[in-house]
């Protein structure tokens, strides 16, 4: 019998569905009869060419994505997109941010490097982050280039359920820590981006799907291997694309479209069965006197559920007895503090409730 893998809830490099790693693992030496690694293929080469044209095409229909948007492979993770999206799409003129946590603070702190910058709401309090501005009091110039946005703010745990009202102005979201947990309507934004490692695949993958009437745009200075236009134009060629971490959310994307639960298949089942994984989680949270949660719950996260233990004199017990128990990488973020139990796709339900019993027993043993 092999040991079974602990139950893994980091927030990113996160893990990845144990059949992924097993197919991999399975097709390492040899992908598919080519008697190469995928990471010895040329990129240029028609294995690669089918892998990467397959994974785009399974992006495009787990996501619904309209033909009049570019897909793009990129490297350099979201914090490189903080300035590849103005470089892109600011004109070097206005454009907008709000704020509702670490990720997006950041994201308007590089934008300064390149464009004027307003903060259309800002969520910050005494507490830290932990909600969502009335959308209806958001100050959008109307002049200005984009709206920014993080729709799962990773470390804080705050997640949009609602598409915002930008009126008008084209809306940018960084969904790297929930992209693909749920479905969306790509429609309603104009550029939308991540890094894979939390949801989709390894890190050094980010993909950009962004509606192509706003490529062609790029400030003089803006690197060309960050040029969307140029990215596009070359099929995610124009530089080596992250081959093996392509194949790898390549693979993701198909255990996606194999999923089933209560009914529903592919991202439906997944983001039905996430729902069910946050109840879970939550309502075990809620209803104890140990743990504290500390998001208004109109926005709580589906993926990232920071929590507090109110006696953190207990908080090192609490991450030993975990690995203990085969649940790894529970340690908040060390700028909130507390635990954090990340949620992601890979997670299945039986590991949630593995959780779940860990903290009662816990909270039997310390309350
Ligand atoms: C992880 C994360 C980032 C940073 O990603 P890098 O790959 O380190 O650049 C940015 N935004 C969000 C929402 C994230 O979860």
């Amino acid at each position: 019998m092999v040991k079974p893998r602990p139950y893994n809830f980091s927030a990113g490099p996160a893990a990845i569905p144990e059949e992924v790693l097993q197919q991999a693992a399975d097709e390492m030496l040899d992908w598919h009869g080519s008697g190469m690694s995928v990471m010895e293929m040329s990129h240029r080469g028609p294995q690669f060419e089918s892998i990467i044209a397959q994974a785009e095409a399974d992006l495009r229909e787990l996501l619904q994505i309209p033909d009049d948007y570019a897909v793009l492979f990129m490297q350099g993770g979201a914090i490189a997109e903080n300035a590849i999206i103005p470089l892109n799409l600011s004109r070097g003129a206005k454009a907008d941010y709000v704020v509702t946590g670490s990720w997006s603070q950041k994201s308007q702190l590089e934008a300064r490097k390149y464009c004027d910058v307003h903060l259309s709401a800002s969520a910050h309090d005494d507490q830290g982050y932990g909600s969502i501005p009335d959308n209806a009091a958001w100050s959008i110039r109307p002049d200005a280039q984009y709206l920014h946005v993080c729709t799962n703010e990773t470390i804080d745990g705050v997640e949009f359920h609602f598409v915002p009202d930008s009126h008008g102005v084209p809306l940018v979201a960084d969904m790297s820590s929930h992209l693909l947990s749920r479905r969306i309507d790509v429609s309603r934004y104009a550029c939308i981006y991540g890094g894979a490692q939390k949801n989709i695949g390894p890190a050094g993958l980010t993909l950009v799907i962004i509606r192509r009437d706003l490529l062609g745009h790029a400030l003089p200075h803006c690197p060309s291997a960050f040029d969307y236009a140029v990215v596009a134009a070359n099929h995610s060629m124009f530089n080596t694309p992250p081959t093996y971490a392509i194949y790898i959310a390549g693979l993701v994307l198909q255990w996606i479209k194999r999923q089933r639960f209560e009914g529903l298949s592919g991202l439906a089942a997944v983001e039905s069965r996430n729902i069910a994984k946050a109840h879970l989680l939550y309502d075990a949270l809620d209803a104890s006197e140990l743990y504290e949660t500390r998001v208004a719950r109109d926005c709580r996260s589906r993926m990232n559920v920071p929590f507090h233990l109110r006696d953190t004199a207990l908080n090192a017990a609490f991450l030993q007895g975990a690995e203990g128990a085969g649940l790894l990488q529970l340690k908040g973020h060390k700028s909130v503090g507390g635990m954090r139990a990340s949620i992601y796709n890979a997670m299945p339900l039986e590991g949630v409730r593995a959780l779940v019993d860990y903290l009662k027993d816990f909270e039997k043993r310390h309350g």
